[in-house]
């Protein structure tokens, strides 16, 4: 069941869970929605996915 509504805090908590991929896709979905209501939520999520880029590369970097 998709919350069609949830507050920032629950969108900001599935943002920074789902790098754990353990983050049922409904809940995925719903924060989606929610990003693309506030924009707050989605400058948020657009940062914490910078962060991780920037982290896998340098994790890969730090492989070599
Ligand atoms: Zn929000």
């Amino acid at each position: 069941m998709i919350k069609l509504t949830i507050t920032c805090r629950e969108a900001t908590q599935i943002t920074l869970q789902a790098e754990d991929r353990q983050v049922p896709l409904a809940e995925r979905l719903s924060a989606r929605l929610h990003q693309r209501v506030c924009s707050n939520c989605r400058r948020f999520a657009r940062q914490v996915a910078l962060m991780r880029q920037a982290s896998a590369r340098w994790r890969q970097y730090t492989d070599e």
